[in-house]
């Protein structure tokens, strides 16, 4: 018998890498095997990361250089990182249940595509601007700077682990902080590989550190840091409340970009194919655990069952398997306590009087028996105030609504604590637009769902964030506001200080 050597990556602190007595596994999602281990960093690791970070911050070597220097270096680890995507492509595909096809396109390809448009906007940020001057109250001129916050905590989830870390990294490293990362417990080899490539191709050490910890210990002392400026977070709602008070005691910036339940609205002119098909894309693109996956179907009343037999029929043909098989389309979910907590949706949701239109169990048999496995699942006789259709399931499942006008449509996909994406289908534009002009999302897609593009903003309504990431106002979030007034007439008439100094000669 063979023995399958395990791999440990190390944390890296200070440009070194960092071990620790405790070790996590990572699981391969497809077979439940352990692949590798990561240290258990604890509070300590997180203090010496941030301390790392701080000092190099105050050095200057990074936060005081050009921002054409640092695009320069950013541009050098980009086209690195691209050299290495296969080995990148690899460590996401073990440890995060993602198909070959999404991992090198989504995952991987847009995680460095993205972060070389941070590297161009710091080139083209306005990093200064020159108010108008102004005669009142003094003969002055103004310039307001945008400046580095320090040091830029990044906590990040497990769906889309280089990605997601690459929007909080990227523009904060164009912008001159520093960065302390606490990936996701279950998906932290991409980031650690990257941050080693960074260190390799000009970074200098301590500007991108990683520890890797559970959340309730390390993410939680990350959050609360007294020397962290800013919290960048991706998670569940619920943590996001919880950072959000961890960093409310040293008045942090905060970003939160946190869960959603996207309604995807069918319009009674809509192409019923492309529709039916772009259904299915928005809610089982990996296995359903994207933030913006439209999990609710809204379909006119006189379309529903015809919409239903061809979401079926079309579904069938997903091909549920193996993540490293170019023919899979579907993969597993991420751990087997997500399995379960999805097949509790479903059971829960078959007893509340939902029909089960397809799937609802775990495949079996063969390489199904091990792994954590979910069918896609297709539910209909739901209705809004359903568990299934108010909380984020976060697995292939779709449930299906029907409406009766697009008022209707339009309050039902409103009627949620989440705002994060939507999708229109229609054959008609004005009437999509109008829609989508009284959708209370974020972001809403007209005939196409999952449209992340790096030059536009992203993030939620109501209790799926605040903030926003990407697009050309993306360093706003890691830096802050310098206004410098210089008072051009030093004669002391011409200044204000008699309405306190009044006796004075
Ligand atoms: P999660 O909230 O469980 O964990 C996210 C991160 O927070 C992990 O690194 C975890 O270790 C850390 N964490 C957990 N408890 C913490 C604490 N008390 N203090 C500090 N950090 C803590 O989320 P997940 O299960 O990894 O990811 C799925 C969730 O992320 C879903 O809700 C999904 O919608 C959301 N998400 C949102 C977006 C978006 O852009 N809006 C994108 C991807 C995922």
């Amino acid at each position: 018998m063979t023995t399958v050597e395990i791999e440990h990556h190390l944390m890296r602190i200070g440009g070194r890498g960092v071990d620790t007595d405790q070790r996590m596994p990572i699981v391969d999602p497809n077979d439940g095997s352990v692949v590798a281990t990561v240290p258990r960093g604890g509070a300590e690791h997180v203090d010496a990361a941030v301390a790392a970070a701080k000092s190099t911050f105050e050095s200057g070597v990074w936060s005081a250089v050009t921002p054409q220097e640092r695009a320069s270096v950013m541009r050098r680890i980009g086209a690195a990182a691209h050299a290495a995507a296969d080995k990148l492509v690899e460590l996401e595909l073990v440890a995060n249940g993602a198909t070959v096809r999404q991992a090198t396109g989504f995952h991987i390809g847009y995680a460095l595509d993205h972060f070389n448009y941070f590297a161009e906007l710091a080139e083209t940020y306005s990093w200064q601007q020159a108010a108008p001057s102004s005669t009142s109250p003094a003969l002055s001129e103004s310039v307001v700077h945008r400046e580095p916050i320090g040091v830029v905590g990044a906590i990040a989830p497990f769906n889309f682990p280089l990605l997601l870390t690459l929007w909080k990294v990227g523009p904060a490293l164009a912008a001159g902080n520093s960065v302390v990362v606490k990936p996701d417990e279950r998906t932290p080899l991409s980031m650690l590989e990257f941050a080693r490539i960074a260190e390799d191709n000009g970074l200098p050490p301590g500007v991108l550190n990683i520890v890797t910890g559970t959340g309730s210990v390390a993410g939680a002392r990350l959050a609360a840091h007294p020397d962290v400026g800013k919290i960048a977070f991706t998670g569940s709602t619920q943590v996001g409340r919880e950072i959000m008070r961890l960093a409310s005691d040293t008045i942090k910036q905060v970003t939160l970009e946190l869960g959603g339940k996207g309604p995807s609205i069918v319009l009674d002119d809509a192409d019923l194919n492309l529709a039916a098909d772009g259904v299915l894309f928005g809610c089982f693109l990996y296995s359903g655990q994207v933030c913006v996956s439209g999990t609710r179907a809204l379909v006119p009343t006189r379309l529903h069952d015809e919409f239903v037999r061809r979401l079926v029929e079309r579904a069938k043909t997903i091909v549920v398997g193996s993540t490293r098989d170019w023919d899979t389309d579907m993969g597993p979910v991420i751990d087997a306590k997500q399995q379960e907590r999805i097949l509790d949706y479903i059971r829960s949701a078959e007893v509340g009087g939902a029909t089960v239109e397809l799937g609802g169990h775990r495949p079996e048999g063969g390489q199904f028996d091990r792994g954590f496995w979910v069918a896609p699942t297709i539910l209909s006789n739901v209705r809004n105030d359903m568990p299934i259709a108010r909380e984020e399931v976060f697995g292939p499942v779709l449930v299906v609504m029907s409406y009766d006008s697009d008022e209707e449509a339009v309050a039902i996909a409103n009627d949620s604590d989440y705002g994060l994406s939507a999708s229109i289908w229609s054959n008609d534009n004005e009437r999509a637009l109008s829609t989508a002009a009284r959708i209370q999302s974020g972001n809403v897609w007209i005939n196409n769902a999952h449209q992340i593009n790096c030059q536009v903003p992203f993030g939620g309504y109501k209790q799926s964030g605040l903030g926003r990431e990407l697009g050309p106002n993306a360093l706003d979030s890691y830096t802050q506001v310098k206004t410098v007034q210089l008072d051009l007439n030093n004669d002391p008439g011409t200044k204000p200080f008699g309405i306190l100094l009044s006796h004075a000669d």
